[in-house]
């Protein structure tokens, strides 16, 4: 056994495939914390042991720092303890649980919440809870792991559609005689950046009579007029509801949206339709054979979904940092690609995974942390720094991150 695995280390060594983990924590500790340096908490890290500015984490909005989430645990901690002790199903079921589900319905205009742990454990439970066996589920290229696992666990047929190509969707989904037809897609790319066109699915969806479920993990909080997501970005709800043009329309939308991202805990939602939701409720095997979450996640999280439609600076802020970050990288001209982005994540492909591990380094050795993407994260061969943006972050601290980009070039 032991000759095996390190055979297979050894390969995945070679192709500069091989992971391994730091050690990080915030650089101010929580006693020494005036109100000014609660940013540079969300940003500043020892990694290791050494200080690093971090442009790795997906904390969009800075809230994992911010002091009234952080008061919201401590107060539900004093109220319910700590852990959740049984399955939501059983009596793991708070009343902090049920206010978050009502937040967050309420927040994104769609009619019932459902709250799970986390995000992998939501599209796991979720797609086979929706599609079956003689059903069929046309999934783009770039989908998230999860959806995919959720996808083979469903044993539902599997399209996989090339990335953002609606032709080809339209033609698989014309092509299909499956009973029941559910489209899947990340509604911004974890790794790109980039958003996908929801209604142009939807109106597609409409036509073959198919679900759209939507992965909006990269865009809740940071896209739409108060952080909603990429629904509200499309105009497609609003803070009353579901928009005039999509009344009566969004019954075929499943709509998930992850937690430990821009609202900086843990978790994630599906939302929509009231049956659909009450259905996953009965059915996702993640839901009902896991313990739930603690409480104290989701008071801190009901704290965070408050702070990020009330503190709309971030959002702006952090367009600020965005704009400033892919001009001077254009004006610098760096020999590597950007990609197009309107939101937090802004990716600068690479390549070879040996480069993108050296630029890493490069940019390492001047106290900056970026992270390098490889397979099979990223197709073969666009191996990137996946820079992650937060509204913690300040002007300067990005200059810092375009100068040590130059440096690393040369
Ligand atoms: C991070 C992510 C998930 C998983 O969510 P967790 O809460 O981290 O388990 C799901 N989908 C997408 C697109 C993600 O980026």
């Amino acid at each position: 056994m032991t000759a095996l695995f390190e055979h297979d280390l050894a390969r995945l060594r070679e192709a500069h495939l091989l992971r391994h983990r730091r050690q990080v924590s915030p650089l101010i500790a929580p006693a020494e914390l005036a109100p000014s340096q609660e940013a540079l908490r969300a940003t500043t890290y020892l990694i290791d042991g050494k200080p690093r500015l971090s442009f790795g984490s997906n904390d969009y909005l800075g809230l994992s720092q911010h002091p009234a989430v952080m008061a919201a645990a401590h107060e539900a901690i004093a109220r319910y303890g700590v852990g959740a002790t049984a399955s939501p199903l059983v009596c793991g079921h708070s009343p902090a649980h049920e206010q978050l589900e009502a937040a967050l319905a309420a927040f994104t205009g769609l009619p019932r919440a459902l709250y799970f742990y986390a995000g992998y454990a939501a599209n796991v439970g979720l797609v086979p809870a929706l599609v079956g066996k003689g059903d069929a589920v046309f999934s783009d290229a770039l989908n998230h792991a999860c959806l995919i696992d959720g996808i083979r666990l469903s044993r539902a047929e599997l399209n996989v559609v090339p990335h953002g190509d609606l032709q080809a969707l339209e033609a698989a989904l014309q092509a299909s005689t499956a009973r029941r037809k559910l489209v899947v897609t990340d509604a911004v790319f974890s790794m790109d950046g980039n958003v996908a066109d929801v209604p142009a699915l939807m109106a597609l969806c409409e036509r073959f009579d198919a679900w759209l479920l939507i992965d909006d993990a990269h865009g809740f909080g940071v896209l739409g007029e108060h952080g909603e997501g990429t629904l509200s970005h499309f105009g497609m709800v609003g803070r009353g509801g579901v928009a005039p043009a999509w009344q009566g329309r969004m019954d075929r939308l499943i709509y998930m949206a992850t937690l430990g991202k821009a609202a900086g805990v843990a978790g994630a939602f599906v939302a929509g339709e009231a049956s659909m939701v009450e259905w996953v409720l009965q059915k996702a095997r993640t839901y009902m054979f896991a313990t739930a979450a603690p409480a104290m996640i989701a008071a801190a999280l009901q704290a965070s979904v408050q702070a990020l439609q009330d503190e709309a600076w971030r959002r702006d802020h952090l367009r600020v940092l965005r704009e400033r970050l892919r001009a001077g990288i254009v004006s610098a001209g760096l020999p590597w690609t950007l990609m197009p982005s309107e939101t937090a994540i802004q990716p600068l492909v690479i390549g070879r995974n040996e480069d993108a591990l050296a630029v890493m380094a490069a940019l390492d050795a001047q106290g900056v942390w970026v992270p390098a993407i490889r397979p099979p994260t990223v197709p073969e061969g666009t191996a990137r720094l996946r820079i992650s943006l937060s509204a913690a972050h300040t002007v300067e601290q990005i200059d810092q991150l375009l100068a040590a980009l130059v440096q690393a070039a040369v």
